[in-house]
C-alpha cells in the first residue's frame, strides 16, 4: 500500500473520496469500529465521504468504450492472415538478415535523462525544452545502435519514467499519483496507477517519439508498447467490474496505438507483456479463466495489425513451461523472452511443444553487470537451435537496458551482434543438405 492519500495534491478532487492509501484504510478500520459499537451517526462525516467516492465512479463510466467492447467481434481478435503468410510478407518488407538482433527497448536511465526530467517537473525547463532533449537522447540511442550494426532498433523509451506509469498517465479511466511508491523488488520502487473507470485513450501516446526515431534510420525501429494484462496487473484494478473488463478497454487503446504507429511508418511493434505470467492465479481452478482472457486481451491489442507489420511481443523471468501453449496462442509473430540465467531451460519447454511462431530466447543476463563473450552467445543460441529452427530464430538480450550503464551494454551489444555474424557466415558456408539439418 502506499501511505498517505492526503500527500496527494494533484488527484482530482471527485476521485480523492473514493480512494484510501495505508493511513486512510486503517482510519476507516477505526470508524467502522467506532460506528458499530456507538451508532452510524457517530461516523457520519466518514460515510458522508465515502457515499462522494462512490458516486465518482458513475463518472467514470464511458458508454462509447463499453459499446465498443461489446461490438468487438471474434474476427477482430485474429490476424488477417496466420503466421507463415505474415511471415512471408514481412520478410519481403523488413528484409532482415538471418539471426537479427535487437533489444528489448530501453537503454540506459543515465542520471542526466533523470535530472532532465526532474527539472522539468519543477518547472526549470518548459515542455519544449523537455521534449527537444529527449529528441537529443533518441538520436544518441540510434546513433550508437547503428553503429554497433544491430538490425532492429528502438528509440530507448527514455521519456518514460515507468513502463506502466507512462501510458496510464495519458489513458482516461487511470489517476497515477505523486507520492504513491510501493517496492516492486530489492530497491526498486514504483507508484502504481490506479484504475477508476472506463478506460480510453485520449491521443496516440507513442507514435510521435516513434516516428522521430525511424526518421533518423533506414533500418526498422520497433515501436514499444507495454502490453494490457501487465498495464492492468501493475495497476491498482477496480473493485466493481471484473479485471478482464479493464484489461479489454486497454487493449482497445493498445489497439488504436499500433494503428497510429504503423500510420507512422513503423513496421515492428512490440508489445510487453513481463507481467503475464505473474498474473495466473494460484488457484488451479481459476487458471484456465485468467489464461483465456489475458490471451484475448493481448489479441484485442495486436491483432488489428496489417499482415506486413511485425508484432513482438516481450516477457521476463518465469517459469514458460506450463503456459507456452497459451503463449502461442498469443500469436505474436516474434517473442522475445528470459532464458540465459537457466542456461536456456527455456528450451526444454520447446521439446514437447514446439513454438510456431519465432522467438528470440535472451543470449545473456541484463541483471548482471559481467558481460558476455561472443563465444558464449554463439554456444547459446547453437543450443536454441536445436529447438528452434534458424530461420525462427532472433537474437537479443533478455530483457530491457534500463539499469545498465552504456559502457556494459556497448560491449554486451557489440558481443552479441559478432556471435549472430560468426553463426551466419559459418551457416552460409555450410552445405545445402547440412542447412536443412541445422535447420530441424
Ligand atoms: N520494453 C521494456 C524495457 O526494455 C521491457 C521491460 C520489462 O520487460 N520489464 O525496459
Ligand atoms: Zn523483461
Amino acid at each position: 500500500m502506499p501511505v498517505d492519500l492526503e500527500l496527494e495534491t494533484q488527484l482530482d478532487t471527485k476521485v480523492k473520496p473514493g480512494l484510501a492509501f495505508a493511513i486512510q484504510k486503517l482510519q476507516e478500520l477505526s470508524a467502522l469500529a467506532l460506528g458499530l459499537r456507538e451508532g452510524e451517526a457517530q461516523i457520519a462525516d466518514q460515510l458522508a465521504i465515502s457515499d462522494q467516492g462512490l458516486q465518482a465512479r458513475e463518472l467514470a463510466v464511458r458508454p462509447v468504450v463499453q459499446k465498443r467492447l461489446s461490438a468487438l467481434t471474434a474476427q477482430a481478435e485474429q490476424r488477417s492472415q496466420p503466421y507463415a503468410e505474415r511471415a512471408k510478407v514481412q520478410r519481403a518488407v523488413l528484409q532482415l538478415p538471418l539471426l537479427p538482433t535487437t533489444t528489448i527497448g530501453s537503454f540506459p536511465q543515465t542520471s542526466a535523462i533523470r535530472q532532465l526530467r526532474a527539472k522539468f517537473r519543477k518547472g526549470d525547463i518548459d515542455l519544449t525544452q523537455y521534449h527537444q532533449s529527449l529528441q537529443k537522447e533518441i538520436q544518441f540511442v540510434i546513433q550508437k545502435q547503428e553503429a554497433l550494426d544491430l538490425d532492429v532498433l528502438v528509440h530507448g523509451e527514455p521519456e518514460r519514467t515507468d513502463m506502466v506509469e507512462y501510458f496510464a498517465e495519458q489513458l482516461a479511466g487511470f489517476v497515477t499519483t505523486q507520492y504513491g511508491w510501493v517496492q516492486s523488488y530489492g530497491s526498486r520502487c514504483v507508484r502504481p496507477p490506479i484504475v477508476i473507470g472506463d478506460v480510453e485513450r485520449q491521443q496516440p501516446m507513442t507514435a510521435g517519439w516513434s516516428a522521430f526515431a525511424q526518421s533518423l534510420s533506414n533500418k526498422p525501429v520497433k515501436g514499444m508498447l507495454t502490453g494490457p494484462v501487465t498495464i492492468l496487473q501493475w495497476s491498482y484494478p477496480r473493485d466493481d467490474v471484473a479485471p478482464e473488463v479493464s484489461a479489454f478497454q486497454i487493449a482497445l487503446a493498445l489497439r488504436d496505438e499500433v494503428a497510429d504507429l504503423e500510420k507512422a511508418g513503423i513496421h515492428i511493434v512490440q508489445i510487453d507483456e513481463p507481467a503475464f505470467r505473474e498474473g495466473v492465479p494460484l488457484q488451479k481452478a481459476a487458471q484456465a479463466h485468467y489464461l483465456h482472457w489475458a490471451t484475448r486481451a493481448f489479441r484485442i491489442a495486436s491483432a488489428g495489425a496489417k499482415p506486413t507489420t511485425q508484432i513482438h511481443t516481450h516477457m521476463c523471468y518465469s517459469d514458460f513451461n506450463s503456459i507456452i501453449e497459451h503463449i502461442a496462442a498469443m500469436d505474436a509473430d516474434v517473442i522475445t523472452i528470459e532464458s540465459t540465467r537457466a542456461k536456456m531451460q527455456l528450451l526444454a519447454a520447446f521439446e514437447a511443444f514446439s513454438y510456431p511462431n519465432e522467438i528470440g530466447p535472451g543470449v545473456y543476463d541484463i541483471h548482471s553487470p559481467s558481460v558476455p563473450t561472443a563465444d558464449d552467445i554463439v554456444k547459446l543460441l547453437q543450443a536454441a537451435m536445436k529447438y528452434i529452427p534458424v530461420e525462427r530464430l532472433w537474437v537479443n538480450p533478455d530483457c530491457g537496458l534500463k539499469t545498465r550503464n552504456w559502457e556494459e551494454c556497448e560491449l554486451a551489444l557489440a558481443a552479441m551482434v559478432n556471435a549472430a555474424k560468426q553463426l551466419r557466415q559459418s551457416i552460409a558456408s555450410t552445405p545445402v543438405g547440412k542447412q536443412a539439418e541445422l535447420a530441424h
